[in-house]
């Protein structure tokens, strides 16, 4: 930190979503936040910010906001002390544990866990103590997919392709919104700079998309997709690109890379494996998927020759393709057709960061991540030691998981059938959430346990940098101390897995400090020969560059022979059940009072579920609005800004259109993370601008089956006026 004057400037990195922006704060000698701004110094971000960073200084002073434990009463909400809240949560615990099985006290984690350094490096050896198979997460209600075919193909859920965005000479943007989500699956801060920068180099970049999205009214070209048909559009540029191509072998794009990608070589491209996967796939041509997804068949081949001939290019597929039924098989594609085009692992293709704190480096070759064990009611898979978040709620109404121990997340609102996760959550014997807000999910809690956050906690993006699009790494102290009577979550962490460990009666050991992990793992780490240490980062705020991506995939594959596993059986398999979805659309003879399909949205304003109670970030226009086309609404005859009920399977919900033609007819949308009107949250801003929640209307029991993730694209609604 630096000190002129009486006024402070602080540089931090911003850890409320995927693009870890570098910031400049300046405080006063009140500690008054005088301004945020983007860090001009920040080698990735490079002074780029978006709305919600000033959100931070919101967070802080937010009065809603917890700061010292609070346990739920018949009269009300109670403080109470940390030492009492500690002892609570672990006597109630254990006795339930004792009573009904280590099962029977359920996880789960929300998204803002993976944002936070402390939780991540010390609530593994907390949930290793309370040893539950019943842990779920936001997860499986977004990238699983992605976790998923990274682990049967590279052999590594976290090995994960990113776009070489700063030199792709083509871009194929399937089901994702960058310039709303700042980069998803991808670190890419600035992001709307570099798509441009895209454009200017002479390149060209294309969205895939059922909606017009922020994103796509810059590309050079938008093509609506029904919801939820990806599936059959990629299947079709990859029988395209098999059959222009029919040897294609990573050489054919140049020597630059194809010493790196000799594992495929080894396997022979041009031989028994695309033989396979070519009569797997023949018959979905362009002629045969267009009906299916809605996009002509000259459209969908000149696609597929657009990432033939570009020099490089990437195709990246994101939320709108992995909350679908076929998510998987939608992320093995996306991989096939990288690979297949020479672009996997190589300069302005789908690449691998190298993170100077690697999450995998010890990981076991050949390792299972799949199917260990089953969720109690529909036996959904496991992956990776967690269950399908859609079976939460009916899993705790069958009465298996008596108490709910949650860590900065709101299922209630974001995850499937909301509504019945809500009556479920109800009728928990006991509920512990690691939460600063009392909101839709923590109102049912008996204690809330509220950690430090934001400007008060030292970060290091340790699940972030390793989808970077380039390598960087950035270290940020607290901007503010906490106050004696605060804690943070690996405090609270440590605290709780103490008191689960101690005998009766012996003294409990003082929480431990995870920076020494950190510390060590920086110095063994990939650039620590290099000199770099995390006190190199304390000394320098801005951050470190660490270089351009560059072809690592050799060296990193764990499968068993270290060599990508192009057709895992799991995901050929899975053509089966892609094929009968597709026998039946192209029937089409389901008689369903549910006309309409129903997907998502997300707002740059809004950070999933949270964020909304920051004035300045949702005041204006309501932004919770129903997106209909001219044509759907006026079969209706709906007119804009009415109030219409929509009805799905699980619920119904009140909300005022918006007819706009930036939506495909017969596709309507909802915006996630609103719906906060229900009774005892405590979130004055948020309430006031409530919204309806989409999770209301998802369904539950739709899911990707392979993977177990929920499918939110595409719900069968209706309007009922
Ligand atoms: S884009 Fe993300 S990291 Fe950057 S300022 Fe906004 S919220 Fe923070």
């Amino acid at each position: 930190m630096n000190s002129s004057t009486n006024i402070r400037t602080h540089y931090r990195a911003c850890n409320l979503c995927e693009a870890i922006c570098g910031l400049e704060i300046t405080v006063n000698e009140d500690n008054e936040i005088l301004t945020i701004k983007g860090d001009e110094k920040d080698p990735f971000s490079r002074g780029h910010i978006c709305p919600k960073a000033v959100g931070l200084k919101d967070i802080y002073l937010d009065k809603n906001r917890l700061k010292q434990p609070v346990r739920r009463t018949e009269s009300g909400w109670e403080t109470i002390s940390w030492n009492e809240a500690f002892d609570e949560v672990a006597s109630k615990l254990k006795s339930i544990q004792a009573q009904h099985g280590k099962d029977a006290v359920g996880v789960y984690q929300g998204n803002p866990s993976v944002h936070n350094s402390g939780t991540l490096l010390s609530a593994p050896a907390f949930l290793r103590v309370l040893g539950t198979k019943n842990r779920f997460s936001a997860t499986s209600a977004d990238q699983l997919p992605h976790h998923f075919v990274s682990s049967l193909m590279f052999g590594h859920p976290l090995l994960l392709p990113v776009p070489d965005i700063d030199r792709t000479d083509f871009m194929l943007i399937m089901g994702g919104n960058p310039l709303a989500s700042n980069g998803s699956m991808m670190t890419v801060p600035d992001v709307a700079n570099r798509l441009k920068a895209i454009q200017k180099r002479g390149g060209k970049f294309v969205v895939i998309d059922p909606r017009k999205t922020e994103t796509a009214k810059i590309a050079d070209q938008h093509i609506f997709i029904k919801p939820a048909t990806d599936v059959y559009l990629l299947l079709a540029i990859l029988n395209e690109i098999l059959t222009l191509t029919p040897s294609p072998s990573p050489t054919e794009r140049g020597a630059t890379h194809s010493d790196e990608l000799s594992p495929l070589s080894r396997r022979g491209v041009g031989g028994e494996v695309v033989s396979q996967l070519k009569s797997a796939i023949k018959s979905y041509t362009p002629e045969a998927v267009a009906s299916i997804t809605g996009i002509p068949s000259e459209t969908i081949k000149n696609l597929a020759n657009d990432i033939l001939t570009a020099k490089s290019a990437v195709v990246y597929g994101r939320m709108g393709v992995s909350v679908q039924a076929f998510g998987g098989v939608c992320q093995w594609l996306i991989n096939c057709i990288n690979i297949f085009t020479g672009n996997m692992d190589a300069e302005g293709g789908a690449m691998f960061s190298q993170p100077a704190f690697d999450l995998w480096g010890r990981a076991k070759k050949g390792e299972n991540y799949f199917n260990r064990y089953q969720s109690a009611v529909r036996k959904l898979p496991e992956f990776d030691g967690e269950l399908p978040v859609s079976a939460m709620g009916e899993d705790i109404l069958a009465g298996g998981i008596k108490a709910l121990f949650t860590v900065c997340g709101n299922p209630v609102l974001s995850t499937s059938n909301g509504t019945q996760l809500d009556t479920a959550l109800e009728g928990l014997d006991f509920m512990v959430s690691v939460d600063i807000f009392i909101n839709e999910t923590t109102r049912h809690a008996n204690i809330i346990l509220p950690p430090t956050t934001g400007l008060e906690i030292a970060h290091y993006d340790l699940a972030f940098h390793n989808l970077g699009i380039r390598n960087t790494a950035k270290y940020s102290v607290p901007l503010f101390e906490k106050d004696n009577n605060q804690r943070h979550d690996w405090e609270i962490f440590e605290e709780i897995k103490n008191r689960l460990t101690s005998e009766e009666g012996a003294e409990i050991p003082t929480p431990k400090n995870p920076e020494e992990k950190l510390a060590m793992a920086m110095q063994f780490g990939p650039y620590g020969k290099d000199g770099l240490t995390l006190q190199k980062l304390k000394d320098n705020p801005h951050g470190e560059d660490l270089g351009a991506l560059r072809p690592c995939l050799k060296e990193k594959l764990l499968t068993d022979n270290q060599e990508i596993n192009i057709i895992p059986d799991l995901l050929l398999n899975d053509l089966e059940r892609v094929n009968l979805n597709f026998q039946k659309l192209l029937k089409d003879s389901e008689n369903t009072k549910f006309d309409l399909q129903l997907i998502g949205r997300r707002h740059l304003r809004s950070n999933n579920s949270w964020m909304h109670n920051t004035e300045r970030l949702v005041k204006g226009r309501d932004r919770c609005t129903l997106m209909i086309h001219p044509e759907t609404a006026a079969n209706r005859g709906i007119v804009n800004l009415e109030k219409v009920q929509i009805e799905s399977r699980v619920g119904k919900v009140e909300i005022a259109v918006e007819i706009t033609d930036e939506i495909m007819p017969d596709v309507v949308s909802i915006p996630h993370g609103f719906g906060h009107a229900r009774k005892g949250v405590q979130l004055d801003v948020a309430v006031a601008h409530a919204g309806v929640s989409l999770n209301d209307l998802t369904d539950d029991l739709l899911i990707d089956e392979l993977t177990g993730n929920s499918a939110f694209s595409g719900v069968p609604v209706r309007i009922l006026r």
